[in-house]
């Protein structure tokens, strides 16, 4: 037994423990990754976004390329480049300024007495495009190989080629701060396994590199180059004329029709995710200049996820915001309860089962080791009467004995002998009878009073012999039972047979009989003694099979375990019961409770 709790507790009792105790830790990580799925999900939205406005960008820059190229291609370029500001402008809507320079320094387009957009243009921008002094620009480079961007890469724009880098020292680039600070970062969190600090630094995938502008766009037939002028962002498009390579044309793109352009695409992003979250274009600045929600509000510097536009947009992001910030914390709260809940459920339920299975186990060894008794307490009771009754019949068979008193006695003995045996014999048999469900009872109207009084006179004989004195206390009335009679007589046999067994120096064996008129009329029978009475605490383990209080070994009294089993067994079968209680003064009181059938005519002791 011991060996088998010990595998039961080391295979399968520690393992769930451990693996509760697992699951319980894992609980804690529960708001992390639904943080995690959700920052996924959103980054893949804020970099689709992101790509969608880039590739914008990439269409305008086309349209720019080709509305330049258009008027070129009839007319003479020079002329085209003087009047460039106001012919573009009617081809191209995008266009704030439209300009025209030689790489020789010269600005051919928008003459400074023109507009004051256009002199404004030529005062910000005049001395860069002329390469009279240098200036910080954010280039677009020259797009290498794939041109999608990597899946949740926070910048939409791809990698510069290294050629590219190079060519304007990109080590020289300085890195700038990030405009927002995203509460979800896909590659820090993916480190750590948390958050990213609410206070950490984050710095820009953009980064500007200065020169001046001939140097900048090089071999390039056309780009785009931003760079911030008294803080304002300023973003020109370009492109050499093709008949004249010496001639660069360009716009100075009109950023608040850029704006509403690209608002169209943030309205239109993710709308099976309006409820949850909202998009929103960051400018420069960090304010929103489109949102999918109009009405929504918020921290707008720190949103869940974001991803920077790219060098055509330098610090502009698409960010996205949850609309409900706390209904994360709520669900995982919930998914931790309920995961919670069911570990606590499942460990109940393994330290339930494992306490059945140990109960169960302990219950079938004991009864098997009871038997393994049984088996030898059978034997036993059945050699020693066998014994009996071989000598006494041999000292008879051989005429030994003479005296005809001592030849009674001894016949008495094998008859007693032999009833013993058959009584065991009947018990054993019967008990398999019942055990397999074969038990037949022949039900029949009987008069109690009278079967007991028979039993206990058949009985009496033997128990004066062994010195008892036998009381018995049984009404005048008829108690009218439906009962086997055979059966009933073997019940009540067992009980003085045990008050024999059990009764010590004081040989007293009382049998009573009394009607109850409660609401089901009963009869009680009986069978008292003076004996050793039952251990406390075995009152009604001695009704289990092969159960023994005074087992043989200490008490020296032979016995099957089955006598009080049937008993009870046909005791139920008759509807009724049979019971254990203390007898007052001392030894036991064994009740045969009966319901009782309509009384019959007074008749007299
Ligand atoms: P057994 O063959 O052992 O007597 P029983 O089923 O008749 O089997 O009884 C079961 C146990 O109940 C006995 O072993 C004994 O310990 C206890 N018992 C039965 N009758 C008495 C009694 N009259 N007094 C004391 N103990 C009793």
């Amino acid at each position: 037994m011991k060996k088998v709790a010990l595998v039961f507790v080391l295979a399968v009792f520690v393992p769930s423990l451990v693996l509760a105790w697992l699951a319980v830790r894992s609980l804690r990580d529960q708001q992390f990754l639904l943080e995690r799925q959700q920052s996924l999900l959103y980054q893949g939205v804020s970099d689709g976004l992101a790509r969608d406005v880039q590739a914008a960008l990439t269409e305008q820059q086309r349209l720019f390329a080709e509305s330049a190229g258009n008027l070129v291609r009839e007319r003479d370029p020079l002329d085209v480049a003087r009047d460039f500001d106001n012919l573009l402008r009617r081809q191209w809507p995008l266009a704030r300024v439209g300009f025209a320079v030689t790489l020789t320094g010269e600005i051919l387009s928008p003459s400074l007495t023109a507009r004051p957009e256009a002199r404004l243009f030529c005062a910000d921008n005049g001395r860069f495009l002329t390469n009279r002094e240098s200036a910080e620009v954010y280039l677009n480079p020259k797009i290498v190989g794939n041109t999608a961007p990597l899946p949740g890469s926070s910048l939409a724009s791809p990698e510069p080629s290294s050629d590219f880098l190079g060519r304007l020292g990109w080590n020289k680039m300085k890195q700038t701060a990030r405009n927002v600070i995203p509460q979800q970062m896909a590659g820090a969190s993916q480190k750590t396994g948390a958050s990213v600090d609410n206070t950490e630094q984050q710095f820009s995938k953009v980064a500007a590199s200065e020169g001046e502008f001939r140097q900048l766009i090089g071999e390039d037939n056309d780009g785009a180059l931003a760079r911030f002028v008294d803080n304002k962002l300023s973003v020109l498009f370009w492109c050499r004329a093709a008949r004249d390579p010496q001639l660069i044309l360009g716009a100075q793109l009109d950023l608040p029709r850029l704006e509403r352009e690209l608002g169209v695409l943030v309205q239109q992003a993710a709308p099976e995710l309006r409820a949850d979250i909202c998009v929103a274009l960051l400018d420069d600045t960090g304010k929103p200049v489109a949102l999918s929600n109009p009405r929504f509000r918020a921290n707008w510097k720190r949103p869940f996820v974001a991803t920077e536009i790219g060098e055509t947009l330098p610090h502009w992001e698409v960010a996205v915001y949850l609309v409900d910030p706390t209904k994360l914390t709520r669900s995982a709260d919930t998914v931790k309860l309920t995961l919670g809940l069911l570990i606590a459920l499942l460990v109940l339920a393994i330290g339930v089962g494992s306490w059945l299975i140990v109960a169960d186990l302990n219950r079938q060894l004991r009864l098997a080791r009871q038997k393994t008794d049984f088996v030898s307490n059978v034997s036993h009771e059945l050699k020693t009467p066998l014994t009996s009754i071989r000598m006494f019949s041999e000292l008879l068979a051989e005429a030994r004995v003479t005296d005809p008193a001592k030849q009674r006695s001894y016949l008495g003995i094998i008859t007693a002998e032999t009833a013993r045996l058959t009584r065991l014999i009947n018990n054993v048999l019967d008990f398999a009878r019942i055990e397999r469900g074969e038990k037949k009872y022949q039900f029949e109207s009987c008069d109690l009073v009278e079967l007991a009084r028979e039993t206990v006179e058949t009985y009496r004989p033997h128990l004066e012999a062994s010195g008892f004195r036998v009381v018995c206390q049984f009404p005048t009335a008829h108690q009218i039972v439906k009962a086997d009679r055979d059966a009933l007589a073997q019940v009540i046999v067992n009980l003085l047979s045990n008050a024999e067994k059990y009764s010590d120096t004081r040989k007293e064996v009382e049998v009573r009989l009394s009607s109850k008129t409660a609401s089901l009329p009963s009869v009680d029978l009986e069978v008292l003694d003076r004996g050793l009475g039952v251990p406390p605490g075995c009152g009604e383990k001695i009704f289990e099979q092969f159960y023994r209080a005074h087992d043989s070994l200490s008490s020296g009294i032979q016995g099957s375990g089955l006598g009080l089993t049937l008993a009870r067994q046909i005791a139920r079968a008759h509807d009724g019961e049979v019971s254990y209680s203390p007898r007052e003064g001392g030894g036991s009181c064994f009740t045969l409770r009966l319901p009782i059938l309509p009384a019959g005519p007074e008749r007299s002791a």
